[in-house]
């Protein structure tokens, strides 16, 4: 097929995720390199949103091309369904040895929604099975704003209206703690303090108890949202009222785990050890398919038994410990040791906060929002005010469409235009993303 036809058949057959295939205008990466992606025509583009918030290290890095021919070379995929191979059962013991105290235990899925799903139902089946058993705990308290993915469970404990509102006859309900992290568009009042939320979920936590199973939250920071950043200490008190009403902690890394916030897992910050951490994106460096759900021996205990006591947890995905991407995810784990990729990111994090500063400064640009190595920048009509553009113009998708223009890819939440690039980042690259994020603002916020 020539690139024409390619670029026809993508728009009148393939259907892309969050897009309006009315108005889809194909482009087609076809490699890349770095920190950069090549479309058919030879044009290059900065990744400016990882390649959706997955990639760390860049694009065909050599030490994790390699890594995926040399488990090429012995087996592409076995199953996990009661047989295991040498490099998953590898990678799952480098997970343990990162991932906070206590996270012993690796169930493996294929992306993030499944890792989401996983600790739901475990958290949902661990209080039946539980000593003594708590069947009434079947509900989850979650984040306003939330996001945790697109299937059905993860749509009951998301909060981003506009993805799960339709969807919500088919789910459950969760119990909703007001976002601290953000400008609470849809009251249009500013977000409650850290008191304020963290009251708020003590009274949750005494009136609900007894029917709660878990509390969910993506820690720091809220990606989807429209990169709500929480106030220092929320992640800390929530963990904190959690435990003392002994109901099981659930943190969603999928977008903030391996660097995006400047540690290997946001929750090391405050220093916070969840009963269940969701990995996904960055956990192969954003090369291939795989999540996995990490818990502790005091929940694997509950799901064990004789196979007449029913205690099983009958879950899984087809292609959960695939050998290739644990191979990628192992190489990943390697270079973050070796490229001291965690030590590097201090620099790079200030200089995107500088940029952001300047760009905050924009007649069009409101609030502005950082944690890490991921920054979102709220278009507004009016400065003064903080008044919305109305969202039918598109405002965000216009200004990440015109910074093509000038060599880098970006994906806007709304009228957030966001900014994740991977790790790999240089200094140079960051300026380059910087200014031409400011261009396609300005381009976008012109009339
Ligand atoms: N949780 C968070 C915090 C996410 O950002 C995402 C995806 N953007 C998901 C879960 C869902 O992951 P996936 O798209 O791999 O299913």
């Amino acid at each position: 097929m020539t690139d024409r036809s390619l670029a026809e058949f993508d728009r009148l057959h393939v259907w892309h995720a969050f897009t309006q295939m009315r108005e889809y205008e194909p482009l087609l990466i076809e490699r890349g390199e770095g920190a950069w992606l090549v479309d058919t025509d030879g044009n290059r583009y900065l990744d400016g949103s990882s390649s959706m918030w997955c990639n760390v290290h860049g694009h065909r890095h050599p030490r994790l091309d390699a890594a995926v021919v040399a488990q090429l070379g012995k087996v592409a995929h076995t199953t996990n369904l009661g047989l295991s191979n040498p490099t998953t059962v590898e990678f799952a013991r480098r997970l343990v040895e990162v991932a906070p105290p206590g996270l012993e235990k690796v169930f493996f899925s294929g992306d993030g929604s499944s890792a989401i799903e996983a600790a739901l139902k475990m958290a949902f089946q661990y209080w039946r099975q539980a000593d003594p058993p708590r069947p009434a705990r079947t509900r989850f308290v979650a984040i306003g704003e939330a996001y945790h993915g697109d299937t059905l469970g993860a749509i009951g404990v998301g909060g981003v209206d506009r993805f799960t509102e339709l969807f919500a006859p088919l789910t459950f309900e969760a119990i909703r703690l007001p976002s601290p992290g953000g400008p609470c568009p849809a009251t249009g009042r500013p977000a409650p303090s850290l008191a304020e939320s963290l009251a708020a979920l003590e009274g949750i936590l005494a009136e609900h108890e007894a029917a709660i199973a878990a509390v969910i939250m993506e820690p720091l920071v809220q990606a989807a949202a429209g990169i709500y950043v929480h106030p220092p200490g929320f992640l800390r008190g929530v963990a904190d009222l959690a435990r003392r009403h002994g109901v099981l902690l659930i943190l969603d890394e999928v977008a903030t785990g391996f660097g995006r916030t400047g540690t290997l897992f946001a929750c090391e910050q405050e220093q916070v050890a969840p009963d269940f951490l969701c990995l996904a994106k960055g956990l192969t460096a954003g090369y291939l398919p795989m999540a996995a759900t990490l818990t502790t021996a005091k929940v694997w205990n509950a799901f064990l038994g004789g196979h007449a006591d029913r205690r099983t947890f009958f879950h899984g995905h087809t292609y959960g410990g695939n050998p290739l991407a644990a191979a990628v995810g192992l190489a990943s784990l390697d270079l973050f040791r070796d490229e001291r990729v965690l030590e590097r990111l201090p620099g790079k994090i200030d200089r995107l906060r500088a940029h952001v500063e300047r760009l905050a400064r924009l007649d069009h640009v409101g609030a502005v929002r950082q944690c890490g190595l991921v920054a979102g920048l709220d278009l507004v009509a009016d400065k003064q005010t903080g008044k919305p553009y109305p969202w039918q113009e598109k405002r965000g998708t216009l200004a990440c469409l015109a910074a093509r223009k000038h060599g880098v890819l970006l994906r806007q939440l709304g009228d957030v235009v966001v900014l994740m690039p991977p790790l790999c980042i240089t200094a140079d690259e960051i300026d380059r993303l910087a200014a031409a994020a400011e261009a396609g603002i300005r381009e976008a916020t012109a009339g």
